[in-house]
């Protein structure tokens, strides 16, 4: 059968294909331990999931609904804003979309044109290189230091642009570092990108997911100038264990919004009716569980942090914020003789049976990630079966 050249030269999201295999695993009755995938391991709180059903037993659920999503959702992301941003937006400045997901896969479609560049600070989440080449854009990718928390300085970012500089992608706190930008940091960057024309598309979905002290400081809220550049991308997945319910938004300029709805109403229509009324509980009923939740990860990563750290060779700075632990490993391969995170993740998971993501698919080949959405028992037993494997393949 034939394949278009686009199918064929698309990469698999690295992170749903580990989970895939970890669950396969499992499946075949092995006792496999997933520190894969990025989602919450909580049920969603139950007034959410009461509101859906709600939704679903008054018929509203039934039908389709306007392609940017529900009115009241989309005033619910205009109030979530003004709290949480302190920023002012009008409703034509929000559409709800089939996950965060999708609202980066229409914007690219939105904004790119073939050859059109989008900067991308590394490492950097999966889907974003690939989203940009199949609306035929070009990522461009500037490499964060370690030394520098993995973060990009405007020095690096002016040396990328070029004629074809269309836009940059923020994700701060990031996936999969967990580092988060200061306001001095991204204020240099918001001024940079607005001197020079390029939209910047901030990725806010871990915004909420922030501990120890530690604050995130939202690009948009930055500066007029810089609001006025910025397309807000966000969502209900992280925040309030929802990822199963595919709904996210974006937010910012009415034009590119409005080309964003258009790719919806001939793509997927609208987001689902039934995750829309229960996406609007989550945003305006009680955030009592957002904070249990986000206190349940702090917890988990100051135990873990410690653990994995100590692990012969690792090279890991504390993150900040996320649900990601992103250690460089390249010191314990080296003990051990490899030299492919890639392989060592995939003996990681064959001979010690923990799942854990290959830092290749993030930019990073000296790294791999470990999601700490996963309860206690799980993340305590990983690392010493990965102290194990570490201690048992030891060449030197
Ligand atoms: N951005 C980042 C950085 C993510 O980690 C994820 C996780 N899937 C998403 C966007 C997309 O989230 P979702 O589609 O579940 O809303
Ligand atoms: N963002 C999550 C992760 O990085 C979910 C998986 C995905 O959408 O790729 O694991």
């Amino acid at each position: 059968m034939k394949l278009s050249q686009r199918a064929q030269k698309l990469e698999p999201s690295v992170t749903l294909a580990a989970a895939a295999k970890a669950k396969q695993l499992k499946s075949e009755g092995y006792d496999v331990l997933s520190l894969t995938v990025g989602e919450p391991d909580f049920p969603t709180p139950v007034n959410i999931q009461e509101a859906a059903v709600t939704s679903i037993h008054s018929g509203e659920a039934s039908f389709y609904t306007q392609a940017a999503g529900i009115p009241e959702l989309r005033r619910a992301v205009v109030d979530y804003m003004k709290k949480y941003y302190g920023v002012d937006y009008q409703v034509e400045e929000t559409i709800v979309t089939d996950g965060a997901k999708f609202a980066l896969y229409a914007l690219f479609q939105a904004i790119l044109d073939a050859g059109d560049e989008v900067i991308i600070p590394v490492p950097y989440w999966v889907s974003y290189a690939e989203q940009i080449k199949l609306a035929e854009g070009v990522p461009v990718f500037v490499e964060g230091q370690m030394a520098n928390d993995f973060k990009v300085t405007p020095e690096q970012l002016e040396a990328a642009r070029s004629e074809k500089t269309v836009a940059i992608l923020l994700n701060s706190p990031s996936n999969p570092t967990g580092m988060i930008y200061t306001k001095e940091e991204l204020r240099a960057i918001g001024e940079w990108a607005v001197e020079h024309g390029i939209l910047i598309v901030a990725d806010d979905i871990y915004g909420r997911l922030v501990y120890n002290g530690n604050h995130f400081t939202p690009m948009a809220s930055i500066s007029k100038a810089i609001r006025k550049n910025t397309l807000v991308i966000n969502g209900v997945s992280k925040t309030y264990s929802m990822t199963g319910w595919r709904i996210g938004f974006a937010i910012g300029n009415k034009e590119i919004i409005a080309a964003m709805a258009k790719i919806t109403s001939q793509s997927t229509s609208n987001p689902t009716a039934a995750s829309q009324y229960a996406a609007l509980e989550a945003l305006t009923g009680e955030q009592d569980s957002v904070e249990e939740m986000r206190l349940a990860f702090e917890d988990r990563l100051n135990k873990l942090y410690p653990l994995v750290a100590a692990i012969p060779g690792v090279k890991l700075t504390k993150p900040q914020g996320a649900f990601y632990l992103f250690p460089n490993v390249a010191g314990t391969m080296a003990l051990c003789g490899y030299d492919n995170v890639t392989t060592f993740v995939n003996d990681l998971l064959e001979e010690a049976h923990v799942a854990t993501v290959t830092g290749a698919g993030f930019g990073s080949p000296e790294n791999l990630r470990i999601s700490y959405a996963a309860d206690w028992d799980t993340l305590e037993e990983a690392v010493k079966r990965i102290t194990a494997f570490v201690e048992k393949k030891r060449i030197k």
